[in-house]
């Protein structure tokens, strides 16, 4: 056998050893982490289909659960309103796909509010070079109207970094200066988590993280309080939500393909993280045992009895428990009278019960001295079924 073929057996097996284990295998729930690891009972990630990367001539498309702001449509310019009056429709104007800056109409912002977010836009300078410094080709991407993503034809004019575009206004410079020229489109994709406070106390100060066509340039920036001009800020709670606003600082920069996907909650505020806090981990660690022991009402013999016992892994339950130690016991006794002749056939099972009380009296959750383990073990001595380490 040759070596590709070796590896490519041996990444299958691995792979079907780990679909057909599923429960019992990676280390249990602790206090701290409601899963197992490699557990089967988290939820599949949700599908996406993906997009398309745009060129200078073409926008790509978003991603398929993207919420668009602008997508090039002119009807699309309702979704806006003008930040000082917002009665007013905005005087930016959409023309050729494009949403553009009139300058001295003010910032624009989204009709939508909303908060964390990954955030895609794509914006373009005057290819007419004017001004310098902050002066040529400013604008900015503020989230949630509270702090600014600068916007600013950096490409040979340097200015104070901290306000340099993809900078976190007053806050923090990029980490490079990846534009292209003036008149070109720019790609931003931000990912935005607002502060969260509780009583007054910073329970997470917000990041923002930035990709300026495709370049890192704000990696996991805190946004002591979102910046600002000449002011240093301090920590502060920003609203739930908020809208998107562009600036007008006087420069008619265009915008295209503006979307966004919202993201869920952090472990801070309710959301489910790998690692929680002790409450959270005891009640989501309750909530998938409740769902176990109902998927093992389902099922019939060892299925549920297995179920049972897995959801023991997670919250201790007296009925469930009694249950599968029941059936174990009954399962023992029926292969201990199985005639030596017979055996084989029900090795299989054996191997696989065994396995989870392997695992079940390891961490804990049973008792090592437990008679139905040590019966089937014995069984699996008796026939040396036990699998033996591969010689290397
Ligand atoms: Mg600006």
């Amino acid at each position: 056998m040759n070596r590709p073929t070796l590896h490519t057996l041996a990444l299958s097996l691995l792979t079907t050893a780990a679909f057909a284990d599923g429960a019992f295998y990676g280390d249990p729930p602790d206090a701290t982490h409601p899963w197992a690891i490699h557990d089967m009972n988290r939820a599949q990630p949700m599908r996406v289909e993906p997009g398309t990367f745009s060129s200078q001539e073409k926008p790509g498309m978003p991603p398929s659960d993207a919420i668009i702001l602008f997508g090039g449509k002119p009807e699309e310019i309702e979704k806006w309103q003008a930040d000082k009056n917002p009665a007013e429709p905005t005087k930016w104007e959409v023309k050729d796909g494009v949403l553009q800056c009139v300058p001295g109409s003010g910032y624009v912002r989204t009709k939508e509010e909303f908060s964390d977010c990954q955030l895609h836009l794509e914006w373009s300078a005057p290819s007419k070079v004017e001004g310098n410094s902050q002066g040529r080709g400013n604008s900015g991407v503020f989230l949630m109207g509270q702090v600014e993503v600068q916007v600013l034809d950096n490409y040979n004019n340097p200015s104070y970094p901290d306000g340099m575009a993809s900078s976190i206004y007053g806050i923090n410079p990029p980490l490079a200066n990846p534009l292209r020229a003036p008149g070109e489109w720019q790609t931003y994709d931000i990912i935005f988590r607002r502060p969260i406070f509780k009583d007054g106390v910073e329970l997470d100060p917000g990041y923002i993280t930035v990709f300026v066509n495709g370049v890192l340039t704000q990696d996991h920036t805190p946004l002591e309080g979102g910046g600002g001009h000449m002011r240093r800020s301090k920590p502060r709670a920003f609203p739930d939500q908020g809208p998107l606003k562009l600036q007008d600082h006087g420069n008619p920069v265009r915008y295209r393909n503006i979307w966004y996907r919202p993201l869920p909650k952090r472990a801070i505020e309710g959301g489910e993280a790998s690692h929680m806090s002790e409450a959270a981990t005891a009640a989501k660690r309750a909530e998938i045992a409740k769902n176990i022991r109902e998927d093992a009402a389902k099922l019939e013999g060892n299925a549920k009895m297995l179920r049972l016992f897995e959801s023991i892994c997670y919250e201790a339950n007296a009925d469930a428990q009694e249950f599968a130690l029941t059936a174990v016991k009954d399962f023992a006794a029926a292969m201990k009278a199985v005639p030596a002749d017979k055996i084989e056939a029900q090795k299989g099972e054996i191997l696989h019960v065994t396995k989870a009380l392997r695992y079940l009296t390891q961490f804990k959750f049973l008792p090592e001295d437990l008679a139905a383990k040590q019966e089937l073990e014995a069984i699996i001595k008796a026939n040396d079924w036990e699998p033996k380490p591969k010689k290397k």
